[in-house]
């Protein structure tokens, strides 16, 4: 039936320019993660691949910014990427680095195959050139507008805007990035992969013979991608920080860091079956072997056009197999940004919601942005935590275990006879692999975690309806079935949720005494297998699995968002244009005192109102200010301030206001006095 024996499935490389957030964790790592436990628990030989993408400009602009070097930045982060993913249980059989030394070899054997094999093609052509920092600026040195979409701070490489690729040279008013200034265009030599000679393959293999199996976000960008027309990608760059290339006359230039990112892949393979004592060559070249990418959507064109023409070209390995890409996701309503700070970064998650890594997972699949952007609220992972992993879940197997020890000392009881229900709630049970398999398989893990969370409903009903706790009182034998039928679901549960939520499965497997792996393939048993948990079996005493999440701790949450969002706008205020010029004598005609401010009261009925009286030196007199909203009247008795005298009175709610008292406004909207030096200027004295 399955034709695949082995399974090498990769996850996006992150890079290395900071940590992750939800995002990242949503879009790739958990999915993947489901899928290589899944395929484990299945008892299938797997090889769950990543590792930090080292190399590229953006890196080599942090480090330039930092005053650090490259390889500082990418140690940092290589060290709080891995920690996050052990973190969260993300079980990479290896998480390597591109910039480790097998990579550096293999990426350059690779270029050097396809060099041999005449499969670049070889080209000067002018570059953008920035004069002042003599360097060639490709990809993110460049910013400009995107010829597509029209997006003004389109980078050399990629529109963010509309996720376009394209040449630095495409793009309409470019920028030099390092100085600000315009480029020049001078002759530089480098070599191209003729993605166009590989149009037919590409044709026939994807939108031929993908066309089912492929998620149809993925096949839709592909076919778009191909009916535009294929052009040839240079595959290398003026550079200094990255693989050198492997060529004669190729000085001061490295592989193009979307050339060398996917061949890690291979070399974090290659690193992996080395310590393991294998042979890494099945899982990137035997056809029984299932190749799977997951990636993001902004990843698509790279792993479902450039790579495989590049494996292709090779000519010795597989393909993959499906690249199930998702979609965004947003925060709140926003999208995701490291540079806005608008992002739930999991270090910080995990000081948050210290051992809560599995509600942050099932949160984030049973919310997956599988077929399109999607949105993280706090309020959602509140419910998903309160009204399903507590309420149905953690109730369910509380039940039954404090059930137990409280009847049985904690012994599985000697099931008599089954009732009908039992029969059916039994064989319900024993669908449920293959029914959260077939989700799983069709890379449908949002309806996969909810399957789950049904077999959980499952026994809760079941509890709710045989009533064991009023049973017992009457019927000793009947309460004994149910609690044995119980058990079995809860037995079940242990295991079905590990891929999902790996530290509660782990838990309560440890409550059950289930012995972790003895067998082989755990999760088909359920389906075969009459017997989950014998009677007789010691299982341990109960422990909470979940724990309700208030409203206080989601608002704290909702306070930090929106905390970063005043930051964002003050950061971004626009400094307001200069108003046209106006003439010394234009200037003296404003008459500006020192006042203080003697009375306050609000205005009744009025929001932003406050009646002040003021001390101007020449008199007491009415102002009515609009600050209200800033201050109460108490704060700003006896406060120094800056009075315009001389401005025509004119009434405001029937008060005759005399004058108005400088202010100045913050971008996010608080008011503040423009007060003279309150100890050395007495009020009536002229400001000029
Ligand atoms: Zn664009």
């Amino acid at each position: 039936m399955n034709p695949h024996k082995r399974y090498t499935i990769t996850a996006a490389l992150p890079y290395t320019n900071g940590p992750i957030h939800i995002g990242h964790l949503a879009g790739v790592y958990v999915p993947a993660d489901i899928y290589a436990r899944y395929k484990r628990l299945t008892g299938n030989d797997v090889a769950f691949i990543c590792g930090s993408d080292e190399h590229g400009v953006p890196i080599t602009i942090k480090a330039k910014k930092e005053g650090v070097t490259p390889q500082d930045i990418v140690d940092k982060y290589h060290a709080i990427i891995k920690k996050s993913f052990e973190d969260f249980g993300i079980t990479f059989d290896n998480y390597s680095r591109t910039s480790a030394k097998i990579h550096h070899e293999t990426a350059s054997e690779f270029f050097t195959t396809l060099y041999n094999k005449n499969e670049f093609i070889e080209e000067t052509t002018e570059q953008l050139y920035d004069e002042e920092a003599k360097q060639f600026l490709a990809d993110r040195f460049v910013v400009g507008t995107c010829p597509k979409c029209g997006n003004e701070e389109s980078y050399g490489d990629q529109c963010e805007a509309c996720g376009t690729s394209h040449n630095a040279t495409d793009l309409i008013n470019p920028k030099s990035a390092i100085t600000g200034n315009v480029p020049t265009l001078k002759e530089t030599k480098h070599w191209f992969l003729p993605l166009n000679k590989h149009e037919d393959f590409l044709k026939e293999w994807i939108l031929k013979g993908h066309k089912k199996d492929w998620k149809p976000n993925v096949y839709g960008q592909v076919k778009s991608w191909i009916d535009d027309g294929l052009r040839p990608r240079a595959v290398t760059r003026d550079l200094d920080w990255g693989i050198p290339v492997p060529v004669e006359g190729a000085e001061g230039k490295v592989l193009y860091v979307w050339f060398d990112a996917p061949i890690g892949y291979i070399s974090a393979t290659k690193e992996w079956a080395e310590r393991e004592g294998k042979d890494w060559e099945p899982y990137w070249k035997n056809e029984d072997t299932k190749l799977v990418h997951f990636i993001g959507k902004d990843n698509i064109v790279f792993h479902c056009i450039i790579f495989p023409a590049m494996l292709k070209a090779e000519g010795s390995y597989i393909l993959p197999d499906n690249v199930p890409a998702n979609e965004f996701l947003n925060l709140e309503g926003n999208k995701l940004s490291t540079s806005k700070n608008w992002a739930v970064w999991l270090p910080e998650y995990l000081e948050d919601f210290p051992n809560q890594q599995d509600v942050l997972r099932y949160a984030l699949t049973a919310n997956a942005p599988e077929t399109k952007d999607n949105d993280f609220t706090w309020k959602d992972f509140q419910a998903r935590n309160n009204n399903e992993l507590v309420a149905i879940f953690g109730n369910f197997i509380n039940r039954v275990v404090v059930l137990t020890n409280k009847y049985y000392d904690g012994i599985v009881p000697e099931p008599a006879e089954l009732s009908e229900v039992d029969k059916e709630t039994l064989a319900t049970l024993k669908a449920y692999p293959n029914v959260i398999s077939s989700s799983i398989e069709r890379y449908r893990f949002r309806e996969a975690s909810q399957e789950l969370m049904n077999l959980a409903r499952l026994g809760n009903k079941y509890l709710a309806d045989e009533e064991p706790w009023k049973v017992i009182k009457e019927d000793e034998a009947r309460t004994k079935t149910i609690m044995y039928v119980a058990l079995q679901i809860a037995s079940a549960l242990a295991t079905l949720s590990e891929p999902f939520l790996p530290f509660t499965s782990n838990k309560l497997k440890g409550i059950l005494s289930l012995s972790n792996s003895e067998k082989e393939n755990l999760w088909n048993d359920i389906a075969t297998n009459d017997v989950l948990v014998p009677a007789g079996h010691q299982i341990g005493k109960a422990e909470l699995l979940f724990s309700k999440i208030e409203d206080e701790t989601i608002q704290k949450q909702l306070d930090k968002l929106e905390a970063s969002k005043k930051a964002n706008e003050i950061a971004n205020a626009t400094v307001e244009p200069q108003k046209d010029t106006i003439t010394f004598e234009d200037f003296t005609k404003l008459d500006l005192r020192v006042g203080t401010i003697l009375e306050a009261e609000k205005m009744p009925k009025a929001k932003k109102l406050l009646v002040l009286k003021v001390d101007t030196g020449l008199d007491v007199r009415t102002i009515v200010s609009g600050i209200a909203e800033s201050f109460t009247a108490e704060e700003v008795v006896g406060k120094k301030v800056t009075v315009l005298v001389n401005l025509a009175p004119r009434a405001l709610r029937g008060v005759e206001s005399q004058g108005m008292i400088l202010m100045t406004e913050t971008p996010d909207g608080k008011l503040v006095f423009v007060n003279p030096d309150d100890a050395i200027a007495s009020n009536g004295l002229q400001i000029s």
